[in-house]
């Protein structure tokens, strides 16, 4: 077996590490899972050991709960595991997510996680690792996305608020409920009315404040009558439900990336899409992958074949992981 497979190779509960004999993000039940961040798509309940990042440490917490056994470590510190060295380095993609670096024999692998090199107040800034082996997201590989800076988004956001507020309206803007709302929640300008939240994005704030992170005064939605003028902050999950449909005169928005999409914000009933992603676009993901000096690059989480194309043509020997063991991003 060479060396990179001791690094890292595909099984069905996802990446496992021979050399340390751990798994990354896995699903069903292992003995170590090395956790890159707290959505619930790479976060499961049911192994026997944790270990993350010192801040993902209180999400993952509140994610899969208390009781279970979760180390964690500061982002850069190398800790043994087994024949390999493995250390957190931040993702830039929701607060404590990282990339997680594994070393053996010299030999370097990096997992992405989900990453954005884009910069987001609510989290810490992606960090370029060095490598020789690299394994990407790839949610938005093509190169039709192309994100906006924040202060854009914000921008519109804030100002579709006002203009709903100003025609007697309530804003209710759908945001995935870690990370995305939070992110949003940071760019509000609470001089135009009352914040609320729904309690799936309230019960995070505080990891968020804890953090250092700065948000805006937020209340959470219990069972006021009157939103007008305000804006509310709800998981895209409740979107078709009673409790969204107990609104009544507010307009509807959504913020995702795959609002960049037409047809998707019709196809739904928004009012109002905003192209903000925590997620790489398609410059973000060749200029990291790029940026590494990966020599081997495996792409997931996506549809990898353009971007394998375009990599593999730039002299990158590229490749797209079995999509059966990844599940897509659905609303990020
Ligand atoms: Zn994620
Ligand atoms: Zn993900």
């Amino acid at each position: 077996m060479s060396l990179d497979n001791k690094i890292l190779s595909v099984r069905k509960e996802g990446l496992y590490c021979e050399a340390g004999d751990f798994y990354i993000d896995p699903r069903g039940h292992t003995k170590r899972a090395v956790i890159t961040h707290a959505h619930s798509d790479h976060a499961r309940v049911g192994h026997r050991n944790y270990l993350c990042s010192d801040p993902c440490k209180s999400l993952l917490q509140t994610r899969i709960g208390s009781k279970n056994n979760i180390e964690s470590i500061p982002f850069g510190e190398k800790k043994a595991i087994g024949n390999a060295l493995v250390s957190f380095h931040p993702a830039g993609h929701i607060l404590g997510s990282a990339q997680i670096r594994i070393e053996v024999n010299g030999r370097i692998w990096v997992v992405s996680g989900d990453y954005k090199p884009q910069k987001d107040r609510t989290c810490e800034s992606f960090e370029l690792v060095p490598c020789h082996g690299f394994i990407s997201e790839c949610t938005f590989g093509l190169p039709v996305y192309q994100w906006q800076p924040e202060e854009k988004i914000h921008q519109k956001i804030n100002h579709w608020w006002d203009k709903n507020k100003k025609d007697d309206h309530g804003s209710m803007l759908f945001a995935y409920s870690l990370g995305k709302a939070q992110r949003v929640l940071g760019g509000l300008d609470s001089n135009i009315g009352p914040i609320y939240a729904h309690s799936a994005v309230h019960s995070f704030l505080d990891h968020y404040r804890n953090a250092g992170v700065h948000l805006p005064e937020v209340k959470k939605v219990n069972g006021e009558k009157n939103f007008s003028g305000a804006i509310v902050i709800a998981p895209p999950a409740v979107e078709d439900s009673s409790w969204t449909r107990k609104f009544r005169n507010v307009k509807i928005g959504f913020a995702s990336g795959w609002m960049a999409i037409r047809g998707q914000r019709r196809r739904k009933n928004f009012d109002r899409g905003f192209v903000l992603s925590d997620h790489a676009d398609w410059k973000g993901l060749v200029d990291v992958i790029s940026g590494t000096g990966a020599e081997i690059v495996k792409l997931t989480h996506g549809n990898g074949d353009a971007l394998s194309r375009f990599l593999t043509e730039e002299g990158i020997n590229t490749s797209v992981l079995n999509q059966s063991v990844f599940e897509r991003e659905e609303l990020e």
